[in-house]
């Protein structure tokens, strides 16, 4: 199985209340069911069947990210249990090394949690969503107060304390890409891991009549990122200009990584809870079952393939595919036809995916020459694949019965 990873959901309440949050604010609510923090047992449980994985897998590496709603909400007891126990495995175990990250809001980070972050060996991560009217445009505490300046406390306390500073932060073109880089140059950040928003068919972003296209925004970041010789890192750029440049790689993504919610439950990606209530629940659960059995459920087996393998006809046919992928999980769904459609982004991902081929031909000019690339005409592939024979609705359903069944075929 491909997955070396279990983000942990430690606490599934958060002291903040963010308009886009996937797990509070996009239509499923099945997090009231939840127990407000992760038990000593299903620490134990987790461990158990993280034991039983590795074995089975040999694995020599593995990760455990904590995650909520706000990990930071858990006491400081749980995390020193969690890592002891699981200290005591990896010395049992041997042959692997265990890695533990943290993604959090960043508004409780003090003193006394960077102190337990180097005792523990766990690495932080923020998220902070660029300027300040930026961030508080949706990342809000729960009387709707922005929270950008407690979380650049928290911030500017990690980058001294622990020397590195990695961010996520999700796009928001109401504010301009120079403003969003420089406010992270500000804070000296190590890597920025910028997300496109979580929404699907059935609830597409809400625009403006002015609005920047997400396509354009990317663009206009990317020309100011590739131009600064200090560049921090941007791991999506990097994973487009790898297929770009057709270059394997070696990042964790969607299929990579497996939830656990705070009562044990498997469940895969969390960006998927945008597609509806209790769409991510497998009827699996740590207590019950082994890791590796979230292959038998509907859900585990589009998980855990090679997703991006299994596209609707418009993107086996598109010419961009092996750069684009088709796009997030999440942002093909929409209630009709389940994953079987192109990227709510399709345009944007044309765009930006031409732009930077540009760039490379520029930068390159013999390799075009030599290897014949053709330039990407954007309008070009827009009208081709506008073009592309109209589906009636029997094609439409057989579409749909045939990539169920390659689903179940390939998983
Ligand atoms: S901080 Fe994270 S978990 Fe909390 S409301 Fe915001 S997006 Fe949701
Ligand atoms: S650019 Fe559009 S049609 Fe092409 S693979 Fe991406 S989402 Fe599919």
């Amino acid at each position: 199985m491909l997955f070396d990873a279990l983000i942990i959901k430690v606490a599934s309440r958060c002291n903040l209340n963010c308009s886009y949050c996937f797990m509070y604010n996009l239509g499923d609510s099945s997090y009231k069911l939840q127990p407000k923090f992760m038990s000593s047992d299903t620490i134990d449980a987790i461990l158990a069947k993280t034991q039983k994985f590795i074995e089975t897998y040999n694995k020599k590496s593995f990760t455990f990210i904590f995650h909520g709603g706000e990990p930071l909400l858990a006491s400081k007891e749980f995390y020193t249990s969690f890592i002891e126990k699981a200290n005591k495995l990896q010395n049992k175990l041997k042959n692997v090394s265990f890695f533990y990250d943290l993604q959090s809001n960043g508004a409780l980070i003090d003193k006394e949690w960077i102190t337990l972050f180097k005792k523990l060996k766990i690495h932080p991560s923020i998220s902070i969503d660029g300027t300040e009217k930026a961030h508080d445009m949706y990342r809000v505490d729960h009387k709707g107060k922005g929270s950008y300046k407690k979380v650049i406390q928290g911030a500017k306390l990690v980058k001294k304390e622990l020397g590195i500073l990695d961010i996520v932060c999700v796009m928001n073109t109401e504010e301009t890409p120079l403003e969003v880089y420089n406010s992270f140059k500000k804070l000296d950040a190590n890597s920025v891991n910028f997300l496109v928003p979580d929404y699907t068919h059935d609830n597409l972003p809400k625009t403006k009549s002015n609005h920047t296209s997400l396509g354009t925004w990317m663009i206009e970041l990317f020309d100011i990122w590739i131009k600064d010789k200090n560049r921090f890192k941007i791991p999506i750029f990097i994973g487009f200009l790898n297929r770009l440049m057709r270059i394997k790689e070696n990042i964790r993504n969607e299929s990579t990584v497996l939830i656990i919610e705070s009562n044990g439950e498997i469940e895969a990606i969390d960006s998927l809870k945008a597609c509806g209530h209790n769409f991510t629940k497998t009827s699996l659960n740590i207590h019950k079952h082994n890791l590796n059995d979230i292959e038998t459920s509907s859900l585990g087996k589009l998980y855990f393939s090679d997703y991006s393998t299994k596209l609707c006809s418009q993107c086996e046919q598109c010419p961009l595919k092996d750069i684009c992928t088709g796009g997030r999980l999440v942002h093909r769904y929409s209630q009709k036809n389940g994953f079987n459609n192109p990227s709510i982004y399709c345009s944007d991902l044309i765009d930006f995916i031409a732009h930077i081929q540009h760039y490379f031909i520029r930068c390159f000019p013999d390799l075009h020459n030599n290897e014949n690339i053709e330039k990407i005409n954007p309008k070009e592939i827009r009208d081709y694949l506008n073009n592309l024979p109209k589906k009636d609705k029997e094609d439409n359903e057989r579409e749909l019965e045939q990539f169920a069944v390659q689903n179940l075929l390939t998983a």
